[in-house]
This record gives C-alpha cells, sequence and structure tokens, in this order.
C-alpha cells in the first residue's frame, strides 16, 4: 500500500489537515475498491484494519504522552467524516480508541492500565469492546442485572451484555457491574476484561441490516473471575466511567453520519445529472431538486453542530447537551439524506452497485446506537428545561 506514514507532531504543526488528506488519499485508493465486498461478507478485513494502524489513524485525541495523535476534536471529527464517506464502519473503528472503548481509559485508567491497554489500541497494535448494553437493558443504563461480588481481593463478575462490538478482535472488553442492584447507579463499576478471561463467552450475531462488518454480539460472563487490577477508577464509580466514554463516543457518531449524508449528497448530485426521464436529467425535476437542498442544508448544519461539539470538548467540557444534540441531528440527517438518495437513484438505489443501499441501512443503525434518537430528544428537552442536572442519571448507551 503506498499511503505514505501520516502525522508525526511536526507534520501536524505545519499542516494540521494534512491527515484529513490522507484520509481521503487513503479511502479512495485503499477502502473504496472493497468496502462493497466486506460489508456483504460482514467481515472486516484485518490487513484493511493493521495498515490503518501502521499508518496512525487511530490515535486520535488521545495525547501523545500515552501514545495517541494528540489531534485536536475538530481534526479527529473531519477525519471520521472523511473516512466515512467511504465507510463509516471504520469511522468507528477511528473513533473507538478516543472514544467508546479508550476515553474511560485515558480519563480513568491507572498508569498501568493504561500501559497495557490503551497505548496499543492508539497505535492499532489492538482493538477492544466496551459493553454497556444489556439484553434486558439498553438506554436505562442503572437497570443493569449483571452483578459482581467480593472474593478475597477478588472480583466475581456474572450477567450477560448484548449487541457489543469488535467481538471477533477485542483484546478486551471494558465493562460494567453492580455489586447491589438496589443502588442502581452508585453501585456500578467498570472492569477490564482481557478476552482469554475464563468464563468470558463471546457470541457474535450474524446477518444485521447495517453495520454488517462489524462483529457485533452476546457476551456472556459466567463467574468471571478477575483481580483489583481489571477495576477502572473508583469502585462504585462505574455509571460516571460509562457516561465518560459515550459522550465522546457520541462525538464519533455524529460525524460518522456527517460522512454518510455527505456521500449520499455526492452521489444524489452526479445520478441526478446522469439520468435521463422523460427527455431530460432527473436534476431538472424540482421534486429532486428538493431532496438535494434538504440534504445539502442538513449536512451543512450537522457538521456545524459537530464542530460546536468539538470546540466544547476541546476545552474540557462535558458538552452533554451538545454531543446529546450533535448525535441526533446528524443521524436524523444521515437517514433522511440515505432515504432520499435511494429515492433519486431509483432502481439503481437498491442495487449493490451503488453505495447509497448501504449508507440506507446503516444511517438507521446510527440512529439507534450511542443513545436511540428518541432518547437524545428526551434529554435535551429536559435538559432545556431544567429538569436534568449533570449528576442526575437516567440513562444511556
Ligand atoms: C450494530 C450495533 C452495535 C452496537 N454496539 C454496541 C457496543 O459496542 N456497546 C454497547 O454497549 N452497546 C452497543 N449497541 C447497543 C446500543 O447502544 C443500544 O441498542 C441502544 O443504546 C438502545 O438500547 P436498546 O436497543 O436496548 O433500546 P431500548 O432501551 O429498549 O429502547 C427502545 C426504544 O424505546 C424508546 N425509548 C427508550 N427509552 C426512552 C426514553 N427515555 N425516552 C424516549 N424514548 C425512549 C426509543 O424509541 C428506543 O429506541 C449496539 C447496537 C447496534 C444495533
Amino acid at each position: 500500500m503506498s499511503t505514505a506514514r501520516i502525522a508525526s507532531p511536526e507534520a501536524q504543526a505545519t499542516d494540521r489537515r494534512e491527515i484529513v488528506r490522507l484520509a481521503a488519499d487513503f479511502a479512495r485508493k485503499e477502502i473504496a475498491p472493497r468496502v462493497a465486498d466486506y460489508d456483504l461478507a460482514e467481515q472486516m478485513p484485518r490487513d484493511l484494519l493493521d495498515e490503518m494502524g501502521r499508518l496512525g489513524f487511530f490515535g486520535g485525541v488521545i495525547p501523545e504522552e500515552l501514545g495517541g495523535l494528540g489531534l485536536d476534536y475538530d481534526i479527529f471529527a473531519e477525519l471520521i467524516e472523511e473516512v466515512s464517506k467511504t465507510c463509516q464502519i471504520l469511522g468507528t473503528f477511528v473513533s473507538m480508541p478516543s472514544g467508546l472503548v479508550g476515553s474511560a481509559l485515558q480519563a480513568f485508567g491507572t498508569p498501568e492500565q493504561q500501559d497495557r491497554w490503551l497505548r496499543p489500541l492508539a497505535a492499532g497494535e489492538i482493538f477492544g469492546a466496551a459493553g454497556v448494553t444489556e439484553p434486558g437493558s439498553g438506554s436505562d443504563v442503572a437497570a443493569m442485572t449483571t452483578t459482581y461480588r467480593r472474593d478475597g481481593d477478588d472480583y466475581v463478575i456474572t450477567g450477560a451484555k448484548a449487541w457489543i462490538s469488535n467481538l471477533d478482535i477485542a483484546e478486551f472488553v471494558l465493562t460494567f457491574a453492580s455489586s447491589d442492584r438496589s443502588l442502581r447507579h452508585r453501585g456500578i463499576t467498570a472492569f477490564v476484561i482481557p478476552r482469554d478471561t475464563p468464563g468470558l463467552g463471546l457470541h457474535p450475531y450474524k446477518n444485521k441490516l447495517g453495520f454488517r462488518p462489524i462483529c457485533t454480539g452476546e457476551v456472556v460472563l459466567d463467574e468471571v473471575r478477575v483481580g483489583p487490577d481489571a477495576v477502572l477508577g473508583v469502585e462504585g464509580q462505574g455509571f460516571h466511567v460509562a457516561m465518560n466514554a459515550v459522550e465522546r463516543g457520541r462525538l464519533g457518531v455524529a460525524a460518522r453520519a456527517v460522512g454518510v449524508a455527505q456521500a449520499c449528497l455526492e452521489d444524489s448530485r452526479e445520478y441526478a445529472r446522469s439520468r435521463v426521464a422523460f427527455g431530460q436529467p432527473i436534476s431538472n425535476f424540482q421534486i429532486v431538486q428538493s431532496k438535494i437542498t434538504d440534504m445539502a442544508v442538513g449536512v451543512t448544519t450537522a457538521r456545524l453542530l459537530v464542530r460546536e461539539c468539538a470546540t466544547a470538548l476541546q476545552t474540557g467540557s462535558r458538552a452533554r447537551e451538545l454531543t446529546s444534540m450533535a448525535k441526533m441531528y446528524a443521524s436524523d440527517v444521515a437517514a433522511r439524506s440515505a432515504s432520499d438518495a435511494v429515492q433519486i437513484h431509483g432502481a439503481a438505489g437498491v442495487s449493490p452497485e451503488y453505495r447509497v443501499g448501504r449508507m440506507y441501512r446503516d444511517a438507521k443503525v446510527l440512529q439507534i446506537v450511542e443513545g436511540s434518537n428518541d432518547l437524545h430528544r428526551a434529554l435535551i428537552g429536559e435538559m432545556e428545561l431544567g429538569l436534568r442536572g449533570d449528576g442526575e442519571i437516567k440513562s444511556a448507551t
């Protein structure tokens, strides 16, 4: 593969956006020719991930002293968007070490935990999974039924997590269990569990509607015994660890959604100009133009919201409301843009020869992951009305 090694700190200083250009080049040459095949096969090619790791694409906002690239959040969001235009699942891989899987390790990990898990994650040498959702609770995280008990210095965890991504390649699962369910979120502790720990069972689902190349499934914890070195952060503070992970993760989902919407806009413009119906390009029809208008306005405003969110996160703010807004709004824009893009393509839109069908399937899932959009709608309303403070918690992956 020909793309040059990216983003030394010096290169970033002279041209902060070089990494985004290199991602565009990599996506065009290496990802685009393969994405339809690996989406169909439900298998992300490991060599592609390894090459992206080697090139440094997974270093994200993780500080350089912890092995990352130390990107600013706005550049990080642009990088995710650029990759996601071609494959939003690879956008997930770019975002995960800085988001759902890695950000809690950065914020709460001991130096030993960071050396063992975060550095190799940032370097793309290993991958991880974050297990929050359970078969009986998704939005309502504090209702989790996975529990743990102390046995001497050890912790023994029993329960199950559902819909957990990266099961085929994760070297560890960051997950959560309660010591006493009546304590709700105050009883939860975060654990980093190595893949080969006895009692940990990983069971992938097959034939998902969207997000097909990422391996998602059930994590069963059957009397999983870990030592104190597996506890991430303070015992009983696991809910805050989980919220830290998902809030940064939501910027990534929003940036991926912008990438999907942008791709739908570009493909729809091109198709509308070339497809002829009733003796003229379909771009002459106002109803087609109107869909293009909605896509252009949607993608532009969603991108602005992502930037606003990136600016807030850059200051160290939790940006709870903004991350909810960006996640909800951008994924709604992506879903509507993808639906309109398939419409503009007519029958071609449902053919695997065109990527808008894949975008349509993935965009629907973007409205569900890392907090269902209905939940974000409720959260934003409650925050606007002063019904919810930072410490008051009801939800939500
Ligand atoms: C492909 C894929 C990958 C995933 N990867 C991961 C992962 O890596 N790690 C992980 O932990 N999870 C993962 N998830 C799970 C995802 O985060 C959850 O599906 C999501 O949080 C929603 O939870 P749920 O599916 O249990 O829906 P539920 O909580 O059962 O909600 C169902 C619906 O009820 C409504 N609803 C619920 N609560 C409210 C409310 N308060 N206000 C208004 N409406 C509400 C909404 O319409 C919502 O969509 C993944 C899911 C998918 C599909």
